[in-house]
C-alpha cells in the first residue's frame, strides 16, 4: 500500500491549523485507499486545546463526526468534544448506547456540531495525539481465516494488540482500556480488533499515518505471499437478451418487496464474473461480511441465485426471516427483506439498493468482499463472526441511524428514465430535470461526443441512431445492465426538416423525416415494451407538435410525421393499457431554447413578421416564453402519480394557440 503523504502538502495544511490541519490531511489519505476505508467506515481523532467563551482554555478531542467520509472530510468533520468529560465516561462500569450519544452530544463545545463517533470514548483513552482507525481489507482478510489471530501474531510480533472481537462503542472502548492496562504504550504500533480493523497512533500525524500504512502492507505482503500464483478467479460473461428480461422481472419484485422502487445492477467484470464461476460461491456468499460494519449496507449475507431470479429472490426473503427470528428479542423490528446482493451463479454478482448512491455503495462493498473471501480461501477457508454478532450490529440502533435521513424521497428516486434527442433542448431538460428528482436516466443522441455534457452518475448517456433497431436494443441492454428496467419512456427524438411544399417535395426530405419523427419511435417503443411490462408505474411520453392539431404550409414532412405519431401513441395506449402501461403525448410549440433554433434563425424569422425578437418570441395567447424547462415539467407530469390515471391524453404546451384552442 502506498504511503500518500506529501511533505509539501502537509506544509500547506499545517499552516493553516498545525494540529486539525495535519488531522483532515491524513484523514483523506485515508479515506483516498479504497482498502482501508469505505463509504463511511473508519475514524480518527486529535487531541487538542479550544479556548471557551469564558478565555479559559479546555482540553479536547476533535474526533470524526457522523455523516462524514474520511475521503472528503474537512475540519467541519472533526466536532471538538471535552477530553474530561469523555475520560470520565470510559471510568463507568456501564453505559447505553441512547445514553452514551446523548453523553457525547453533552460534552460538545460547539451545540451545533456533528454527532462524535460512537468511538469518541476509545480515540480518547488512547493516550497519544493522533488516532486512526481503518478496516483494511487485508487485515481484515486474515483475521476472517482459520488460525487469523496466530497469523496476525506472525505478521506483527509484539508491537501490535490483538484484541477479540467486541461490539464497537462503549463496550468495545471498555475492553481496550482493560486490555491495555498492563501494556506498555511505548511498545505498542497499533491495536488490531480481530473481525473489525485496526488502530495506530503517535504523537505526530504523519508517524501514526505511517505506521498505518506500514502495518497494512505488511499484512497485504502476507497474503500476497501466500496466495503466490494462485491469483483470484477470473471470468468472463456476455449477459444475453434473457438474463435482461429475467433482471427487470428480478427488479420489479424487489421493489414490492421494498413497497417502493428500486435499482438493481449486473456486474460480470471478470472478478464478478470470476467469483460466479467458483464451484461454491454461493455458500461462500453467504457466510458473513468482510466486518460487521458493512451488514448495514448489505445485509449479513447475499443471495444465491441461479437459473430463476425471482426463485433466488424468495429464497433469500425466508432465509433472512429465518436470520431475523433466530437473533431478534421483542426489541426488534424486521428489516425489509430484500437482498442487497447477490451471486447468479456462472454469470455475475447482482446488486440491489434503493437509489444509485446506495447502489454504488453494496458495489464497492461486494467488491472487497469477494476479493477477501477468496485470499483467506487461500489461507484455509473464510469465516466470518458467528451471525448473532452480525445481526447485533445490522440491527444496532446507531448503525441504522446511519442510514436514516430525515428528507422526503425525491419523487422518481429509485426510477429509471430513457430520454431520447437528449443532447439539447427538451430532451436535455428532460435528463436534468428527472436527475434533480431523484431518477436514473438513459440518455440516448446522436450527436457527436454529446456524453460529456452528462457527468452525474446517474446518467447513462449511449450513443444511438434510433432509426436502427439494433443500436436501440443495444442501448436499452446497457441501461438494464446498469440499473435494472426501464419505467418511463420520453420518445423526443425529432428533426425539422426543410420547408417544402408537397408540390415541391423532394422524396430524401418526406422521407427522412418519417424515419426519424415516426418510424424511430415505434422502433424504440418497440424495443422497450418488454422492460416496460416490468416496470415500476410505467409510462411512456411522446413529444408530438402543435403541427399535429395545428399544422402549417411547408411543414408537410415534419407535420404529417408528427400527426402519424400522435396516432401511433393512441393505438399504443390502447394496446399496453392492461399491462398498466400509460401512453400520452405533448403537443409543444415555439420552444426557442432549443439547437434549432439559433440566435440568427430567431432574428430572420422576427423580421419576416416585421416584430421584435421578444414579440416573436412570446406571441402567443398567454404573451409568454414557451422553455425546454417548462416541457420537462409536463413531462414529469405525466411520468409521475400525478396523471397516474390518464393515458391516451393529448396536452399542447405552448403558451396558448388560437388554432388550437
Ligand atoms: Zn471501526
Amino acid at each position: 500500500m502506498k504511503n500518500r503523504w506529501i511533505d509539501s502538502e502537509a506544509a500547506v495544511r499545517a499552516s493553516e491549523d498545525k494540529d486539525l490541519g495535519l488531522r483532515v490531511y491524513t484523514s483523506q489519505l485515508l479515506g483516498a485507499e479504497a482498502d482501508l476505508v469505505l463509504h463511511g467506515g473508519g475514524n480518527t481523532s486529535v487531541k487538542g486545546e479550544l479556548q471557551n467563551i469564558f478565555g479559559e482554555t479546555e482540553s479536547v478531542l476533535f474526533v470524526k463526526g457522523s455523516g462524514w467520509d474520511l475521503r472528503t472530510i474537512e475540519s467541519a468533520g472533526f466536532p471538538a468534544v471535552k477530553m474530561d468529560h469523555l475520560l470520565r465516561l470510559g471510568e463507568l462500569d456501564s453505559l447505553s448506547d441512547s445514553e452514551m450519544m446523548r453523553q457525547l452530544r453533552l460534552a460538545l463545545l460547539d451545540p451545533t456540531a456533528p454527532t462524535p463517533s460512537v468511538e469518541a470514548i476509545l480515540h480518547a483513552l488512547i493516550p497519544h495525539k493522533y488516532v486512526d482507525h481503518s478496516h483494511a481489507d487485508a487485515v481484515v482478510a486474515i483475521s476472517n481465516s482459520p488460525d487469523g489471530e496466530a497469523r496476525l501474531q506472525e505478521i506483527y510480533g509484539d508491537e501490535v494488540l490483538i484484541l477479540p472481537y467486541t461490539m464497537p462503542g462503549f463496550i468495545l472502548a471498555k475492553q481496550v482500556a482493560e486490555a491495555v492496562a498492563d501494556v506498555q504504550w511505548s511498545s505498542l504500533r497499533g491495536i488490531v480488533l480481530l473481525h473489525h480493523g485496526i488502530f495506530t497512533f503517535d504523537e505526530d500525524a504523519q508517524a501514526s499515518y505511517s505506521t498505518m500504512i506500514e502495518l497494512v502492507s505488511k499484512a497485504e505482503q502476507y497474503l500476497e505471499e501466500k496466495m503466490a500464483a494462485a491469483g483470484l478467479a477470473a471470468a468472463t460473461y456476455a449477459p444475453c437478451v434473457d438474463d435482461c428480461l429475467q433482471l427487470s422481472r428480478l427488479r420489479r419484485s424487489a421493489a414490492d418487496v421494498m413497497g417502493r422502487p428500486v435499482l438493481l445492477r449486473l456486474e460480470t467484470s471478470n472478478q464478478a464474473a470470476g467469483f460466479a464461476s467458483m464451484e461454491n460461491c454461493h455458500d461462500l456468499a453467504t457466510r458473513g461480511p468482510l466486518t460487521p460494519d458493512h451488514t448495514i449496507h448489505t445485509k449479513a449475507f447475499a443471495a444465491k441465485f441461479t437459473d430463476d431470479l425471482v426463485a433466488g429472490l424468495k429464497q433469500f426473503q425466508s432465509e433472512y426471516r429465518d436470520y431475523f427470528e433466530k437473533h431478534s428479542d421483542e426489541s426488534h423490528q424486521c428489516l425489509d427483506s430484500m437482498p442487497r446482493y447477490g451471486v447468479w451463479r456462472d454469470k455475475g454478482m447482482v446488486y440491489l439498493a434503493p437509489n444509485q448512491k446506495r447502489l454504488g455503495i453494496v458495489q464497492d462493498i461486494s467488491g472487497h468482499t469477494i476479493k477477501s473471501i477468496q485470499q483467506a480461501e487461500h489461507l484455509g477457508g473464510w469465516q466470518t463472526l458467528p451471525s448473532q454478532d452480525l445481526f447485533d450490529v445490522e440491527y444496532w440502533e446507531l448503525e441504522q441511524a446511519k442510514l436514516k435521513t430525515s428528507a422526503k424521497a425525491p419523487e422518481f428516486e429509485g426510477k429509471v428514465v430513457l430520454v431520447s434527442g437528449a443532447a439539447s433542448g427538451i430532451g436535455r431538460a428532460c435528463v436534468q430535470s428527472f436527475v434533480e428528482q431523484g431518477a436514473v436516466v438513459l440518455a440516448l443522441d446522436i450527436a457527436k461526443g454529446f456524453e460529456a455534457q452528462f457527468e452525474s452518475a446517474a446518467v447513462l448517456p449511449v450513443h444511438c441512431d434510433v432509426t436502427d433497431s439494433v443500436a436501440i436494443d443495444s442501448a436499452l441492454r446497457q441501461m438494464v445492465i446498469e440499473f435494472g428496467g426501464i419505467d418511463i419512456v420520453v420518445s423526443n427524438a425529432g428533426c425539422f426538416p426543410a420547408s417544402q411544399s408537397l408540390e415541391d417535395m423532394e422524396d430524401s426530405n418526406w422521407e427522412a423525416s418519417q424515419q426519424l419523427n415516426l418510424t424511430s419511435h415505434m422502433k424504440l417503443l418497440r424495443s422497450a415494451v418488454p422492460f416496460l411490462k416490468n416496470g415500476i408505474n410505467p409510462a411512456v411520453v411522446i413529444v408530438a407538435s402543435k403541427n399535429v392539431p395545428a399544422p402549417g404550409p411547408g411543414a408537410g414532412a415534419y407535420s404529417v410525421a408528427k400527426a402519424g405519431l400522435t396516432q401511433m401513441a393512441r393505438v399504443a395506449a390502447l394496446e399496453l393499457g392492461s399491462a398498466g402501461i400509460r401512453v400520452n403525448v405533448l403537443h409543444p410549440n415555439a420552444v426557442y431554447d432549443t439547437a434549432i433554433w439559433t440566435d440568427e434563425v430567431l432574428a430572420s424569422r422576427a423580421a419576416h413578421y416585421g416584430v421584435s425578437v421578444e414579440a416573436y418570441k412570446t406571441s402567443n395567447v398567454l404573451r409568454t416564453e414557451v422553455a425546454s424547462v417548462d416541457v420537462a415539467r409536463a413531462v414529469a407530469i405525466f411520468a409521475g402519480e400525478s396523471l397516474a390515471k390518464t393515458t391516451g391524453a393529448q396536452l399542447p404546451i405552448d403558451g396558448g394557440n388560437e388554432r388550437v384552442i
